[in-house]
């Protein structure tokens, strides 16, 4: 059996940001990084633009191997954990070895929700592996379907040349229902129906028969040919290994401030635990890039003993929709006690503000020009009152109050 100080589950955003984190404060600890995949870390968040051509797969990876043996980590890429024996602090991967740990870090992600696997034509979107398939079957395709309307399938039909045929079939009554409120995804709406995008809402896929084409059969009772479908309905975090060991597992891994789960040696950060929304204090799998960012790095202050508390994750998606750039930042919800809108899709410059009770900023949706949402983010950090209306419109006075509280 190997023995490490610290042995991280998960190469990518979070554990990443561990690595990083350990050896900004120390050189001495041992390291071991472990993932199934075999390749060095890469953006998931990247994947949509190399699927649609717009960027090489070699643009995708964040490190390369030098990264590791710069850092003096041990790598077991290619590996699979397999089961965790808590008590003992052991791990053992799945080609037999077991590792043994002082602290480890689950930072294991989600999982894309399936849909009528096995399927040629059908794929989600998590893994690289996912990525190369679409990119393979989308070369050819005339036709394609997305199901699901969040930040897997839109961003892939936004980067498709745009003499693609492009449909979108969405369950509820709009377009990123768990990202937006109704307004800003209105908004929206109205730009991808200007980009050609063909809107199925209130509806459903309820069967896929494989020939020629896809016939996609519609709960409406409609059918759809298409050549690809591309399935988004939401991920699934990866608990399997942490709740066979018997850690508390809600829809994530539940992590404390520290992020450490219910054993004390053992902690969870990104798309794989469930921790505090700075927010609204409820315990949430955050899923996005800066929150695994956070996470891993609080993990690794504290798996090195330098206590840090996490304020809480928040929302913070940037994400480009047909030539159109979005920002959501925090609480963007329709049941904010107060919301200030300024700007319009046909200025390409809308942002609206949410404010709690106490005009306190909590969130902040940013639409056409987002190189500021950093600000936005910042005001919600720090539960600013409200600026004020002129503050939003982006005139004279905003130059000075970005600087003032930056
Ligand atoms: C197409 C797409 C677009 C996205 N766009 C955005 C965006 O615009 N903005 C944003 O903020 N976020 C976006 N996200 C989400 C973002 O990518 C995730 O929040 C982020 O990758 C989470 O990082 P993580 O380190 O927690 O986990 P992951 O990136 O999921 O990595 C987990 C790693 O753990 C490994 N692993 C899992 N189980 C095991 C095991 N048992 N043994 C060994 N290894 C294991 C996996 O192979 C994987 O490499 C997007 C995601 C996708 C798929």
């Amino acid at each position: 059996m190997q023995q490490f100080d610290i042995v991280i589950v998960g190469n990518s955003a979070a554990g990443l940001q561990a690595v990083r984190t350990i050896r900004r404060h120390s050189s001495r600890v041992s390291v071991a990084l472990v993932d199934r995949e075999a390749c060095p870390a890469y953006s998931r968040v990247l994947t949509p633009y190399f699927i649609g051509g717009k960027t090489g797969r070699e643009n995708l990876f964040i490190v390369d191997e030098t990264f590791y043996r710069d850092m003096g980590v041990t790598t077991l890429f290619g590996q699979a954990a397999l089961s965790l024996d808590a008590d003992r602090r052991e791990l053992r991967l799945a080609g037999g070895s077991v590792l043994g740990f002082g602290a480890l870090l689950l930072a294991l992600g989600s999982e894309a929700r399936q849909f009528q696997p096995g399927l040629e034509r059908v794929s989600t979107l998590r893994h690289l592996a996912d990525a190369d398939r679409l990119a393979a079957l989308l070369q050819r395709a005339r036709c394609v379907t997305a199901l699901g309307a969040g930040l897997v399938s839109v961003p892939v039909l936004s980067h498709l040349p745009p003499e693609v045929e492009r449909h979108l079939v969405v369950g509820s009554d709009r377009i990123f229902s768990r990202l937006l409120d109704a307004e800003s995804a209105a908004v929206l709406e109205e730009h991808f129906q200007a980009a050609g995008v063909v809107l199925h809402k209130r509806e459903d896929i309820t069967g896929v028969r494989e020939g020629e084409r896809l016939r996609l059969s519609l709960a409406s009772g409609k059918s759809l040919d298409s050549d690809v479908l591309l399935v988004g309905k939401g991920v699934l975090p990866n608990t399997l290994l942490a709740r066979e060991a018997g850690l508390a597992v809600a829809d994530g891994i539940l992590v404390d401030d520290c992020c450490r789960t219910s054993c004390p040696a053992i902690y969870a950060a990104g798309d794989a635990a469930q921790g505090r929304d700075y927010v609204t204090g409820a315990t949430t799998v955050q899923g996005n890039w800066i929150t695994a960012v956070e996470q891993g790095e609080v993990a690794a202050r504290n798996m090195l003993g330098l206590q840090q508390c996490y304020e809480g994750s928040m929302k913070n998606n940037i994400t480009e929709v047909f030539g159109l750039d979005v920002a959501a930042i925090g609480y963007c919800s329709d049941d904010a006690p107060r919301t200030v809108v300024h700007g319009s899709l046909a200025s390409r410059r809308y942002r609206k503000l949410f404010l709690d009770g106490k005009e306190r900023v909590i969130g902040a949706v940013l639409i056409g020009e987002t190189n500021d949402s950093g600000v936005y983010y910042h005001m919600v950090r720090t539960r600013l009152s409200f600026p004020g209306r002129r503050l939003v419109q982006g005139d004279a006075g905003y130059g000075a109050f970005t600087r003032q509280i930056a």
